[in-house]
């Protein structure tokens, strides 16, 4: 039996039906998810639709029992990630589920980035365990960038603070699948994947959308603290604009680039292009 936490995040849900397309009957494969009665469609669909909430420890056991291979999906509560993974740890370690898939962040463990402590402590309790361990360390979403093509198109510009360095961003979609693969795969745990596509820099990613949506996008490059200012300017507070900022200046750092092909082994076929995901936004 196979189960993914988050199962109505987008991540989630892509995963599941992944798993249902690579022939996981739906009654073999548990969908863990907050509230229920967002995933009536995969109960429907005949997925064991089970409760489990990263922050109610008493929900875990049961949404855990009987299963083998589990899928956890990294949570969306800042600040809150290390007690919840923990939690679901512990219980899976209960529940004698056999292989945890992670999805990390990428070079945790060698990144300055802000959301990577989480991660690396997630990964310390997993390895703490015992139980084997798949980690995905997954690089940015292209979607970090084309949820935000409407404020692009409507400025004329990309703001960004990465000093010209390039991010090996990829589709949401080719995470999932790629987590989904590593967690069929019969290994014998412990493996870790650094996970990121063909690399680009805010100058690319501007041409990108210029190309696609034919309207001419620039990219202007400032500094970490100008960035940060410009995003208080249009409404952030001074603490998520600080961290927003801090994301692009691991950027700078080279943290959210690799060369690794861990992703297109792991897929079996070339990644989805960045134009491809730009134009599905714009439609
Ligand atoms: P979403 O916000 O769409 O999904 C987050 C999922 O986490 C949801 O299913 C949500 O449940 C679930 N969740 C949050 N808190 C809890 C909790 N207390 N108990 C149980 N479930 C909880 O994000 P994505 O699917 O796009 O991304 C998946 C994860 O990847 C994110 O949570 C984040 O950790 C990470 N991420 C990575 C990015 C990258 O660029 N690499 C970008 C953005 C996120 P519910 O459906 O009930 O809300």
């Amino acid at each position: 039996t196979y189960a993914v936490t988050g199962a109505t995040g987008q991540f989630g849900r892509l995963a599941v039906e992944e798993l249902l397309s690579r022939g996981v009957p739906a009654s073999e494969l548990v969908a863990i998810v907050r509230t229920p009665s967002k995933a009536a469609d995969l109960a429907e669909r005949g997925v064991q639709v089970r409760e489990g909430d990263y922050s109610r420890p008493e929900t875990l056991p049961t949404a855990l029992a009987g299963v083998d291979r589990l899928l956890l999906v990294s949570g969306s509560e800042i600040g809150s990630r290390i007690a919840q993974h923990t939690a679901v740890i512990d219980a899976a370690k209960a529940a004698g589920v056999g292989r945890i898939a992670y999805t990390g962040i990428l070079k945790a463990g060698n990144t300055s980035n802000p959301l990577a402590g989480e991660h690396e402590a997630t990964e310390e309790a997993l390895r703490a365990s015992g139980i084997p361990v798949t980690i995905l360390r997954n690089g940015w979403y292209f979607e970090n960038y084309t949820s935000q093509l409407g404020q692009y198109l409507e400025r004329g510009e990309i703001l960004g603070a990465t000093a010209d360095r390039k991010v090996s961003a990829a589709a949401r979609a080719d995470y999932a699948a790629a987590a989904v693969a590593a967690l069929l795969t019969d290994d014998d745990g412990d493996a870790v994947y650094e996970l990121g596509g063909p690399a680009f820099t805010f100058d690319e990613l501007a041409a990108t959308i210029s190309d696609v949506t034919g309207t001419k996008v620039a990219h202007r490059d400032v500094s970490v603290e100008e960035y940060a200012a410009a995003l208080e300017h249009v409404g952030l507070d001074a603490g998520t604009a600080g961290f927003v900022a801090g994301l692009d200046a691991s950027i700078a750092a080279g943290d959210l680039e690799t060369d690794s092909e861990d992703l297109v082994r792991l897929l079996g076929r070339p990644t989805t292009p960045l134009a491809d995901v730009v134009r599905a936004a714009h439609a």
